[in-house]
């Protein structure tokens, strides 16, 4: 296992310098399950490439532990350059190719035989990964025999078997349907615990990542936008589009003038008027007299009677999720979305609702910077 360390990573596809990575630096502990997150097009299977071995930055240097796998310096200058079957990597991707005339063990065991390993030590690795991913009964059949669900755990089984020090999954799931794809992300993350390999997970789907990692890199047009736990890139989003990005349905936002009234700053967001929390008071100085955008989840609204900061709504309509409700409501002329948790719908069609004054989300609309704390 390797801790992986990327330093000013620079990625062309040509000569012209447009650059779809730049200036990357991240740095990945052994051990850990780190998802590459982003819209298409962003840059993480290009990142992965280059980690991969598969492709040559224009600038920066990857090392896994102290070992410098890729080196390009200024105007590429001093190159290392290891070559990908020397890494010892393991890479899985969405349109994996098992080896149709070979049965599931053959498959599992090819890139083993190859490195000559003795097959009493081939069959042992082979059987526990097998045990590991539930796919023993299946190990004599070919993969034209198996399900989707079943190829997918062989190709993950083919993967892991070689004992990488390193493994990248490019959207390895995409191809499983919704069921099938929480449980084998459920068992990947299970597996690569006890084996604690070093992982990156390559994914534009914000419910495996927040499932699966124990860090998101959020790129976004081969930046990233910010880094971290799930439940701090949730909880304290940098900027709107990280917000926006994760959590499903979207975080509401609202543009709202910030005003003072008797002392206090409070944000008018036209059809409603809440007061900023006392957390926020200090970093909304500088915005008194201007606008801002505020971000609320569904989730962080409740349904009041009355209160002070309660927002009325008009419901539009609500859909069932079975243990909660959406509920799509009008503010003014905005449609905002609320998950409510009670047991049975609101009849009424005007509702009362207050936000969470501690999840409340402020940016700025120009930057889309976070603002508060
Ligand atoms: P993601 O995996 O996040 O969807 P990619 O890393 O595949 O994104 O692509 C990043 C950018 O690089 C995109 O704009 C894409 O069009 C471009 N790109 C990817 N591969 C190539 C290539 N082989 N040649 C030229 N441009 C490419
Ligand atoms: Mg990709």
């Amino acid at each position: 296992m390797a801790s992986i360390t990327i330093r000013d990573m620079s990625v062309s596809y040509n000569k012209k310098k447009t650059y779809v990575i730049k200036d990357l630096s991240l740095d990945i502990k052994d051990g850990e399950f780190c998802v590459f997150l982003g819209p298409s097009g962003c840059g993480k299977s290009t990142a992965m490439h280059c980690i991969a071995g598969l492709l040559h930055p224009a600038s920066g240097e990857i090392r896994f532990d102290d070992e410098v796998m890729t080196f390009v310096g200024d105007k590429g200058k001093n190159k290392t350059f290891v070559p990908p079957q020397e890494r010892n990597i393991a890479m899985v991707f969405q349109e994996y190719a098992l080896y149709p005339n070979m049965s599931v063990r053959e498959n599992m065991s090819f890139a083993l035989k190859t490195k000559k390993i003795p097959k009493a030590e081939i069959d042992r690795r082979v059987d526990y990964m097998a045990e590991m991913l539930s796919i023993e009964p299946l190990l004599e059949r070919r993969p034209a025999e198996l399900s989707g669900g079943q190829r997918q755990r062989v190709a993950l089984g083919r993967a892991l078997v070689r004992d990488p020090q390193v493994f990248l999954l490019d959207e390895p799931l995409g191809n499983l349907d919704a069921k099938l794809r929480e449980q084998v992300r459920y068992e990947l993350k299970k597996i690569q615990e006890q084996l604690g390999i070093t992982t990156i997970y390559v994914t534009h789907d914000q419910t495996e990542a927040m499932t699966m990692a124990d860090r998101i890199v959020l790129l976004k047009d081969g930046l990233i936008m910010q880094q971290g736990s799930p439940n701090e890139l949730y909880n304290h989003p940098a900027d709107e589009f990280v917000a926006s990005f994760l959590g499903t349905p979207q975080i509401n936002i609202f543009s709202c003038d910030v005003r003072q009234e008797n002392g206090w700053l409070v944000l008018d967001g036209g059809a409603f008027r809440i007061r900023a929390p006392q957390s926020a008071q200090a970093s909304l100085k500088a915005y008194a007299g201007r606008k801002i955008n505020l971000g609320i989840r569904p989730s962080d609204f409740e349904l009041v009677q009355e209160g002070a900061d309660a927002i009325p709504v008009q419901v539009d309509s609500i859909e069932p999720l079975g243990d909660a409700y959406l509920i799509y409501v009008r503010i003014g002329r905005k449609v905002a979305v609320v998950k409510y948790a009670g047991e049975t719908a609101p009849a009424e069609k005007e509702l009362l609702l207050e936000p969470n004054p501690a999840k409340l989300h402020l940016f700025d609309p120009d930057t889309r910077k976070r603002i508060n704390d």
